[in-house]
């Protein structure tokens, strides 16, 4: 049978669409993983599920009462969801018209933002950012017609850098208020003296995306949440499915959001970032590499001599990385999460193996 129709009847913009390379779905046998910034470890839980004849509520009360006191924010400004990914989706399809309206967002950065408008038929504005990855306030409010929405990433993934708090109520000067501006800070636990989540009350228009996938290591429950003035929050209420959480899904995210619990993440944090120094300082005897770039984060982006060479060597010893090569401005850099003290000296003594 013909499958001709079927191209006849799709979306033109998802005909052109290239499946997103997830973490999983590079078909390749490795055994170290440090290519999607994953905690190397898994927390063991085991859960007894007395209902799961029942649908779950859409907004659980009890964890989202628990967010909102790890956050230090009201309960009435979050909505919680699949992933901090799903966040990235709703704004965008509350606030831009496809065709009409535009995003932006500054390269390099996470794929997501442009992946979403590219699926809803919206348009973006991928502006630079400055030699430093900090913002270049001036071609922004340059190119801000159309645009609905702003996606800054803080901590930057994949540069692990962080932006300028003067730049960034500069920005909000700039928008004055016309603009909605999204700051991702997936990462956000691993410094958290850069969170902007204490200006939420100062400006209508700012809205927080945050995520257990990273520091709670959570990245197979798919939990994240956007944090906003509660205007905001109401809108997303409207256009998310009744059923976004699964009941184990709401009970293991309540479960690592317990204090304990919370002060047992803060110590992991420690440990990775302790590694994160130590590795970042054995890095330092390579002559295969040309920088390594400051990191407020679990990875690091090195820019090697040659990326594709190192990317391959490791993989065809099961080490797993994520080359950057592709993006704007990071020729021959890849990015590697910091994993177990064990996997980090694994993948010195074959970087080492590489150069002798
Ligand atoms: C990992 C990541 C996300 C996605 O988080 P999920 O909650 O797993 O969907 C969002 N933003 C950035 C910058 C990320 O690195």
């Amino acid at each position: 049978m013909s499958t001709n129709n079927i191209e006849k009847l799709v979306r033109k913009n998802i005909s052109l669409l290239v499946p997103y390379q997830s973490a999983r779905s590079l078909n390749k046998k490795g055994n170290i993983w440090l290519n999607a910034n994953e905690y190397p470890e898994s927390t063991n839980i085991i859960f007894s599920h007395k209902n799961l004849n029942r649908y779950p509520y859409c907004q659980p009360k009890e964890l989202i009462d628990l967010y909102a006191v790890y956050a230090g924010v009201k309960n009435n400004q979050i909505i919680v969801h699949r992933g901090a990914d799903e966040g990235i989706e709703l704004l965008m399809k509350v606030f831009c018209n496809p065709i009409k309206d535009k995003i932006m967002f500054f390269p390099p950065t996470y794929g997501m933002y442009k992946i979403n408008a590219d699926i809803l038929g919206v348009k973006y504005k991928a502006l630079k950012t400055k030699n430093d990855w900090q913002l270049d306030l001036i071609s922004i409010s340059q190119n801000i017609q159309q645009v609905k929405l702003v996606y800054i990433c803080n901590p930057n993934n994949p540069t692990g850098s962080v932006i300028d708090h003067k730049d960034f109520h500069q920005l909000m000067n700039i928008v004055n208020k016309k603009i909605i501006v999204v700051i991702d800070e997936a990462y956000i636990e691993f410094s958290p003296k850069n969170t902007l989540i204490n200006c939420l009350s100062k400006y209508s228009n700012l809205v927080i995306l945050r995520t257990l996938s990273k520091a709670f290591s959570l990245a197979g429950l798919r939990c994240g949440f956007t944090l906003a003035n509660k205007k905001i929050i109401h809108l997303l209420l409207k256009i998310i499915t009744p059923y976004p959480l699964s009941v184990p899904v709401i009970e293991i995210a309540k479960y690592f959001l317990r204090e304990k619990n919370i002060f047992l993440m803060n110590k992991r944090i420690k440990k990775t970032i302790k590694i994160k120094n130590w590795f970042i300082k054995s890095l330092h005897q390579f002559t295969c590499i040309e920088k390594i770039f400051s990191s407020n984060t679990n990875y690091i982006l090195i820019k090697f001599k040659s990326a594709k060479y190192i990317f391959k060597q490791l993989q065809k010893k099961g080490i797993i990385l994520r080359d950057q090569s592709y993006q704007l401005g990071l020729k021959n850099c890849i990015r590697i999460t910091i994993g177990t003290y064990k996997e980090c000296k694994k993948t010195l003594c074959e970087l080492k193996k590489i150069f002798i």
